[in-house]
């Protein structure tokens, strides 16, 4: 069992939570996005896998860290496709990570304030959350950069949030898997900062820079 990481429950009031490769395992995005997707794009314009790659990922290049590449709308009109049907041709894949429910539950008896931020589409999280029932009563308020207007990593993203949700970033505890969005997150002075050391389950662990990395949950409940 890895190490118990020390947080000072006292001065936290908020925890900020990210949804894809934070509290679910990024297999299932890693695996729809690269393989899936391709595949049934590859079929509906009869090409090779290979090219449908090549094609799918020019766009994701061309529009990473915006609005866009996380808005299902965006790629359902770009490329033609129904996203959130292809999405639950493969939904047996969304996982909840180890030991997430019983941290949530911890942070209810704590009383904290818990508020799940993505830059996951509306229409992700509800897929989501339908295929794992058990995660959505725990949030006091979910919150999308796309209500926002401003995706995760971008400047003056946790400024906007505050019109949403009122916090102290003295007294903010934020997780997240992708270091843009931390260094954003830092930027801003949010206080107290984790990560995730394997946000895939099917791949390596991560070299997570300078930010202290959960390998799993059971490390936040004591
Ligand atoms: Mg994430």
């Amino acid at each position: 069992m890895a190490n118990s990481i020390p947080i000072d429950w006292q001065q936290i009031h908020t925890v900020f939570l990210d949804m894809d490769g934070t509290l679910l395992d990024l297999h299932f995005d890693n695996h729809f996005w690269l393989k899936h997707m391709p595949k049934r794009y590859a079929e509906k314009h009869n090409i090779p896998y290979e090219q449908a790659c090549n094609i799918l990922m020019q766009h994701s290049n061309a529009t990473q860290g915006t609005l866009d590449w996380y808005c299902l709308d965006h790629w359902t009109t770009t490329f033609d496709m129904d996203v959130v049907a292809l999405k639950h041709e493969v939904a047996d894949k969304i996982a909840i990570r180890e030991n997430v429910i019983p941290f949530l539950h911890h942070l209810k008896t704590l009383d904290k304030r818990i508020v799940l931020l993505t830059n996951a589409h509306q229409k992700s999280v509800t897929l989501k959350f339908g295929y794992v029932k058990s995660l959505e009563s725990y949030f006091d308020a979910i919150i999308t950069s796309h209500d926002i207007g401003l995706a995760k990593e971008e400047p003056g993203f946790w400024e906007a949030l505050a019109k949403y949700e009122a916090y102290d970033k003295n007294n903010s505890l934020f997780i997240d898997d992708n270091f843009d969005v931390l260094d954003n997150a830092k930027k801003t002075a949010i206080k107290y900062l984790l990560t995730i050391s394997k946000p895939d389950s099917k791949k390596p662990v991560k070299d997570t820079q300078n930010y202290t990395a959960i390998e799993n949950y059971q490390q936040l409940i004591h």
